[in-house]
C-alpha cells in the first residue's frame, strides 16, 4: 500500500492511496490540471485511481473533484449530506459515477475496505475515512472541532494516521485579518483541531498502535509545520514514545506531495 498527500492545509487538500491493485484520492481541493500535474510529478500512476472519496463539501475538499473525476472517468463517493452541499461545484457525471455513502457503513473497493465514520465539524453529514487491506490500516482524519470519542474509536491502532494540526491558539487569536466570528467558528467544537489538541490525539494514536503520523491541514496564517511539529514531538516524547522509533513523525507540505508511505 502507498499512501501520501499531495497537497494538505486550508489552501486545498488531495490524499493518495493505492494498493497494488487500485487506489483512491482522498479529497480533490485543488484545481484538475493541479491535481494532475501533482499525481504525475509525484510519480503515481493515475490508471490505479479508481475512485474520488469526498470528506466533505468546504471548497478546500472539492474544488477540482468534478473536472478529475470525468477526466479518469471513477465515481465520486460522498455521504446524502455531502452531495446536497456539493453537487452544483462538481457539475454533470454519469449517475453510476454519483455514489452515496453512509457514515458507519463499510464497503470494498478493489481490495481496500473503507470505513467511513463521523467527524464534528461544521459541514452536512461530514466524514473521515479508514482503509483497511490485509493486515495494514490507514486513516484521514482532519477537519475535526475535537477529537471525539467517535473519531478516536474509528481511528484507533491504524498503522498511519493523517492527523489535522491546524493551528496555534494564540497566533489565531493574535491574528487581526482574521473576523471574530472566524476565529469563533475555528475554535470552536465544529472548527479544526489545534496543535495542541492534535498532539493529544497525536500521543492516543500512539499508545493504540500507530507507527506512522503525518500532521496536516496547516493554516496558512495560524501555524508554522515547525510549530506543528515541535508541539506534536514534545507531547510523543513526554509521553515516552520515541520519535523515529515507536513512532514516526511528518508534516504534510501545503503544496508539495509528502512523504510516500509503503506498506
Ligand atoms: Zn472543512
Ligand atoms: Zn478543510
Amino acid at each position: 500500500m502507498q499512501f501520501c498527500t499531495l497537497f494538505s492545509g486550508s489552501s486545498g487538500n488531495v490524499v493518495y492511496l493505492a494498493t497494488e491493485r487500485g487506489g483512491v484520492l482522498i479529497d480533490c481541493g485543488m484545481s484538475g490540471r493541479q491535481t494532475l500535474d501533482a499525481i504525475a510529478q509525484a510519480g503515481l500512476d493515475p490508471a490505479l485511481i479508481h475512485a474520488i472519496l469526498i470528506t466533505h463539501e468546504h471548497s478546500d475538499h472539492i474544488k477540482g473533484a468534478g473536472v478529475v473525476a470525468r477526466k479518469l472517468g471513477v465515481p465520486v463517493y460522498a455521504t446524502e449530506g455531502t452531495w446536497d452541499g456539493m453537487a452544483a461545484a462538481v457539475g454533470e457525471l454519469p449517475a453510476r459515477n454519483r455514489v452515496v455513502i453512509t457514515a458507519g457503513e463499510s464497503f470494498f473497493l478493489d481490495d481496500l475496505e473503507v470505513a467511513p465514520f463521523s467527524i464534528p465539524h461544521d459541514a452536512n453529514d461530514p466524514v473521515g475515512y479508514r482503509f483497511f487491506t490485509g493486515r495494514h490500516s490507514v486513516a484521514v482524519a482532519t477537519d475535526l472541532g475535537f477529537f471525539s470519542r467517535a473519531v478516536s474509536d474509528a481511528v484507533s491502532g491504524a498503522e498511519i494516521v493523517l492527523l489535522e494540526s491546524n493551528h496555534d491558539p494564540d497566533l489565531l487569536k493574535r491574528n487581526p485579518r482574521y473576523p471574530a466570528a472566524l476565529k469563533t467558528r475555528i475554535l470552536g467544537k465544529k472548527g479544526h483541531l489545534s496543535n495542541d489538541a492534535g498532539a493529544e490525539a497525536a500521543v492516543r494514536l500512539a499508545q493504540s498502535g500507530t507507527r506512522h503520523l503525518l500532521l496536516g491541514h496547516l493554516s496558512s496564517e495560524n501555524n508554522t509545520p515547525d510549530m506543528a511539529y515541535r508541539t506534536a514531538h514534545a507531547a510523543l516524547t513526554d509521553a515516552g514514545a520515541a520519535v523515529g522509533q515507536d513512532v514516526t513523525l511528518h508534516v504534510a507540505a501545503r503544496f508539495q506531495a509528502s512523504f510516500l508511505y509503503r506498506v
